[in-house]
């Protein structure tokens, strides 16, 4: 197990003293209420356009537990992630469920005020009703989701279920129905059904515009109307510690897909200063270069071929958002070469946003290099966490969901 043993063991103390205080047994780990095309040497730049990005409005941060420090802070949890998240910081996300667009601002605030305290301040109720959730999707053999979540709930004192229910394209249209009429509150949906499931949506949330695609969706209790949003973005944002600047800064980007989208759909809220897309498919990124330049008109795009050699030597943030060394045909192989990384200025971060391995080829050669560096575990957490929040309109605890993951990954 890849948890620093004695940290979690003073971190499950903790928490089990605080909620006997509060009247709750500690969860074992094991109760959890578990159901269960190349074309050759293109670089195409986008110029940027005059007209700037309104400054996005941003919530009110957390409030901050002092024991999230000391579990996030020893060396000896590499294995977790983040060598750059020495310290913990809390996501600029917001406190209210994102609530239906009433524009195009994919930025939109919600303009109510919280309604709910983090959840240090939170006295886990346990419910009488058990909540329903799900996961669809396919195959989802290897999904840590429920893991997550369930995390997530014990720790709200929410009482829930959270199933796995594969689900081929083709049974997308039965799968919906079902979750429509046997009483389930929300569910997360993963590939390949992230678009496919909008056709099937009453309502989608500015948050997944960009992104295009959709992995969390609340089903209206009274209407059974489904509402649609995109988590991604928060996700990849709240795992970058927030002393790390990203206003003004370059970016490079491996892949345009989903997680791809949602890193531009993030640091373009933070106003990065330029952007420039790797691809295979430089015909499709030029497109998306296109919509892009006219969604964040004062952001710079360019669409680079990702097999020629990537020089990165403007680069303050690199992201791979490819497949490229995850677990399974693709791992041990690595999206950008030692010689590449090399070309990165000193104080550049490495985000790959694999969670699984932990610690990718590419991650191996930012460590080699002395170059901060950020998995996708984080971001994967943040993510859910996001969900649960639109769910219940409560705030989870983060520390309680990556442990839950990092126990099973
Ligand atoms: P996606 O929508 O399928 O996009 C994948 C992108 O990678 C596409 O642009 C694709 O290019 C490119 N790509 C795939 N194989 C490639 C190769 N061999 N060489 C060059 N480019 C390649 O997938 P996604 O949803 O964005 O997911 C990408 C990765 O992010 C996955 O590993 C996923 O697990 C991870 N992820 C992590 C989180 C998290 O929370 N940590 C969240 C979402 C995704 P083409 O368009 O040319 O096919």
């Amino acid at each position: 197990m890849a948890v620093n043993k004695e940290l979690l063991e003073r971190y499950k103390a903790m928490k089990a003293a605080k909620l006997a205080q509060q009247g709750t047994s500690e969860h074992p780990k094991t109760g959890f209420a578990a159901l269960s095309q190349t074309q050759t040497s293109t670089q195409t730049t986008y110029n940027s356009y005059s007209q700037p990005i309104p400054a996005p409005t941003v919530a009110p941060e957390q409030n901050q537990s002092p024991w999230q420090t000391t579990y996030i802070q020893d060396s000896n949890t590499t294995e977790i992630s983040n060598n750059y998240n020495s310290q913990f910081t809390a996501p600029q996300s917001f406190m209210t469920p994102a609530p239906m667009p009433e524009s195009t601002d994919i930025f939109s605030t919600p303009t109510s005020a919280p309604t709910s305290a983090p959840a240090q301040y939170q006295t886990p109720i346990q419910e009488q009703t058990v909540k329903k959730f799900a996961l669809i999707g396919y195959p989802l053999e290897h999904s840590m989701s429920e893991y997550i979540h369930l995390a997530g709930f014990k720790s709200m004192g929410v009482n829930a279920t959270y199933e796995i229910l594969p689900t081929p394209p083709e049974e997308l249209s039965d799968r919906i129905k079902y979750l429509r009429t046997n009483g389930y509150s929300g569910f997360n949906v993963t590939i390949p059904l992230k678009l496919p499931v909008t056709l099937f949506l009453d309502e989608i949330d500015p948050s997944s515009s960009v992104v295009n695609a959709i992995n969390t969706v609340m089903i209206d209790p009274q209407t059974n109307a489904l509402r649609g949003y995109n988590t991604d973005a928060k996700g990849f944002i709240s795992a970058i510690p927030q002393d790390f600047a990203l206003y003004g800064k370059t970016v490079a980007i491996l892949g345009t897909g989903g997680a791809a989208r949602a890193a531009i759909t993030a640091l373009a809220q933070k106003q990065v200063k330029e952007i420039s897309l790797y691809t295979r498919n430089i015909a499709n990124c030029i497109e998306l270069a296109d919509y892009l330049r006219k969604t964040f008109p004062n952001i710079t795009f360019n669409a680079y071929q990702i097999d020629q050699f990537k020089d990165f030597s403007n680069v303050n943030i690199l992201v791979n958002a490819t497949p490229i060394g995850m677990s399974g045909s693709a791992v041990g192989y690595t999206p950008a070469e030692e010689d590449e990384l090399r070309t990165l200025p000193n104080d550049a971060l490495v985000y790959d946003v694999i969670y699984n391995p932990k610690k990718t080829n590419l991650i191996r050669l930012a460590q080699k290099l002395n170059l901060k560096y950020i998995n996708g575990v984080d971001m994967l957490v943040w993510q859910a966490y996001e969900a649960q929040k639109i769910w219940t309109g409560r705030t989870p605890d983060f520390k309680d969901m990556k442990i839950a993951l990092l126990e099973n990954l």
